[in-house]
């Protein structure tokens, strides 16, 4: 059983200033958060990690280009400076809309946090439609635990090739790469991995041609960036072409293990690939907290689990309650870092505006400031209204505005180092990655509680035990200590 205890949320204590918790560290999280630093509140923000994390940018931590810290700096640092808010870690397991309480836990600590306006942004995880066993041999790609697992299976796989080759083995399924989902992230992922194959490995291994690798994406959509438009979409697709990434559409993924996966064309045709790598980049399912913030509200969820939410952003029924970003449906808005950050400044104003006694504002409206994606090193695509980009301007632009989101000055100068090293240069800058990092995952899967199944019960403190502990060292370094100012160590009595 899990210790649970209520906190005092208020950031200063005694304060009694309104509570405002936000579940999330997110893009809706963070700028959620950081919009409420002038008002006069008590902010706690809730969340599963200790980072805020640029998830366009997991791909290039997966292929071995910026480190993990350059795209995920620590929340509390981030938010140091901000005296009405703090952070706490953990999972939240339940949101009691009556009693206006968030229930968190983390390593069986358990905690309720009441509130008096909730945002609510714990954005969305992978997909695998009904198929969840994919997920053991195909990794997806929205944590940064996914990021380093896919950065150790994907250097891994060379070496083991190498090795193969070494032995006279057969190494094909070893060197092919399969990415699942040709949105941008399946895109961005295919093509880098086609780039290390082709330039940055080239000189690496002796035993085999890292240029032997296949890169395949798949897709049962019929093109490749469907939210791109056609013509964009078919440049990219061309463009991967030309750097050797074989693009399958119309095939829809019917099976995986650790050996390859089969895909199931529209003709009804079956193709079974040996690909000990693969990525999974298909397919979204917004946080289960939607359901529980549904079922107490009869807000109806869509098939990704995104739940209807009042045009001002607010569940119905609860004004005091705010849901942002990927978790909701509102206008076919898409899962985009903008849409969060918009939502979540609204409600920010929204709640700032209510304690001022200010009038309600209009009903949220996204402003659409442009999509990009980065095909290779200086070719991408970019939508801006109705202009439509491709090749090196839309890299430059893409490059731009990645530059200016990464959160925090010393990320922006590590990361533009690594990306000279990557795009002037063949090089990667992190290519570590460790045992733990491939396989610790699937081992925690199988533990029943995941990691709380490794620590102990937090429990009493047990002050008389600490008392007897301390006693025995104590005695243990005295007899040590005795034992050799009589130079007796070692002697035998
Ligand atoms: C690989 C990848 C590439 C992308 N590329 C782009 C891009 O190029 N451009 C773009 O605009 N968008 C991109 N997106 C989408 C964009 O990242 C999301 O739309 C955006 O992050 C949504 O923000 P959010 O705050 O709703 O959720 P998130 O940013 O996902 O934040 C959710 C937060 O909630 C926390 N959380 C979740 N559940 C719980 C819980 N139960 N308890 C406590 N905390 C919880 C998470 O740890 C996280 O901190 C990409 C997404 C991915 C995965």
């Amino acid at each position: 059983m899990a210790a649970s205890e209520t906190t005092d949320t208020t950031a200063v204590p005694g304060s009694g200033r309104h509570r405002v918790v936000v579940i999330g560290s997110g893009f809706g999280g963070l700028f959620g958060t950081k919009a409420l630093r002038r008002s006069d509140v008590d902010v706690t923000m809730v969340a599963k990690t200790t980072h805020h994390l640029f998830q366009p940018l997991l791909y290039q931590v997966a292929t071995g280009i910026l480190s993990e810290g350059e795209i995920a700096p620590p929340t509390r640092e981030v938010l140091a400076g901000q005296k009405n808010a703090q952070v706490l870690l953990g999972e939240v397991t339940a949101i009691d809309l009556e009693a206006r309480t968030v229930t968190s836990q983390v390593l069986g600590r358990e905690l309720v946090t009441p509130y008096d306006s909730l945002i609510v942004a714990a954005g969305a995880g992978q997909s695998y439609f009904g198929n969840d066993h994919f997920a053991e041999f195909a990794p997806g790609m929205k944590s940064i635990d996914d990021a380093l697992e896919l950065r150790g299976r994907i250097f891994g796989a060379f070496e083991m090739a190498e090795i193969g080759a070494k032995r006279g083995d057969n190494v094909d399924h070893l060197l092919t790469f399969v990415v699942v989902g040709a949105g941008p992230t399946g895109v961005e992922m295919a093509g880098q991995i086609a780039e290390l194959a082709h330039r940055t490995l080239t000189r690496d291994f002796r035993a085999i041609s890292s240029k032997q690798a296949r890169v395949i994406l798949v897709d049962a959509a019929p093109q490749v960036l469907p939210p791109f438009g056609q013509k964009l979409g078919g440049w990219a697709h061309k463009e991967l072409e030309e750097m050797g990434v074989e693009v399958k559409v119309g095939a829809m993924v019917t099976g995986v293990d650790e050996r390859g996966l089969t895909v199931k064309y529209k003709d009804g045709t079956e193709e079974n690939i040996a690909a000990v790598t693969k990525v999974w980049a298909a397919g979204v399912q917004a946080s289960p907290l939607g359901k529980t913030l549904s079922e107490q509200t009869g807000a109806p969820l869509d098939r990704a689990g995104r739940i209807a939410v009042n045009p001002d952003l607010t569940l119905p029924g609860h004004p005091e309650v705010f849901v942002v970003g990927d978790m909701i449906a509102l206008d076919n808005l898409p899962g985009v870092a903008q849409v969060a950050i918009q939502g979540a400044k609204y409600a920010a104003k929204e709640i700032d505006g209510r304690l001022k006694g200010k009038a309600p504002q209009a009903p949220f409206k996204y402003f659409d400031k442009g999509s990009m994606a980065i095909v290779s090193r200086f070719r991408a695509v970019a939508m801006v209204g109705k202009l439509r980009l491709t090749g090196f301007i839309a890299w430059l632009m893409w490059l731009a505005v990645h530059l200016f989101y990464i959160t925090g000055f010393k990320n922006r100068v590590t990361a533009v180092l690594h990306w000279f090293v990557s795009f002037i240069g063949k090089g990667r800058s992190e290519r570590t990655s460790t045992e733990q990092q491939i396989f610790a995952r699937v081992a925690l899967q199988r533990l029943q509680r995941g990691a709380t199944d490794l620590v102990s019960n937090p429990g009493e403190y047990d002050a008389e035990a600490e008392r007897r502990r301390r006693a025995e060292l104590e005695a243990q370094a005295a007899e040590e200590a005795r034992l050799s100012d009589a130079n007796e160590r070692g002697v035998k009595v």
